[in-house]
């Protein structure tokens, strides 16, 4: 058995989290370091390490995370926010479990840094 990824340990309820969202394909739950007022990141309950290691048996559960990270955060009450996904070491991933970040409550920068 592989070792749990540490998103995998917050969706067992293993470590704890603030949950906001889940269902049967996804939860989402706030940053611990937030880097905005509002910080959450939207994971898929199946360990998929990073965007470009997904297949083409992941299309409906990509989808579904964008969808709830609209969804969760309308009801955060963000109108603009901003949705990040770090693939690799070297565009910042730390934690190789599939993530969205959704940031909201202040303006952000373009490009991003
Ligand atoms: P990455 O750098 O991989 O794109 O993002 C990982 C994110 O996970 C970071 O923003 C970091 O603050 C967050 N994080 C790391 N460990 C934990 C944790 O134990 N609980 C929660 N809620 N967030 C975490």
């Amino acid at each position: 058995m592989p070792e749990k990824t540490l998103f995998s340990k917050v969706i067992d309820k293993e470590i704890p989290a603030a949950i906001l969202f889940e269902d049967d394909l996804c939860v989402a739950f706030k940053d611990i370091h937030p880097q905005a007022p509002a910080h959450f990141l939207v994971v898929p309950r199946k360990p998929i390490a990073r965007l470009s290691e997904a297949s083409s048996a992941d299309h409906a559960v990509l989808g579904h995370l964008m969808l709830k990270a609209a969804q969760v955060a309308k009801e955060q009450g963000l109108d603009d926010f901003r949705v990040v996904i770090n693939n690799g070491e070297g565009a910042g991933q730390t934690v190789f479990h599939l993530h969205l970040h959704v940031l909201g409550g202040r303006s952000f920068h373009w490009p991003p840094g």
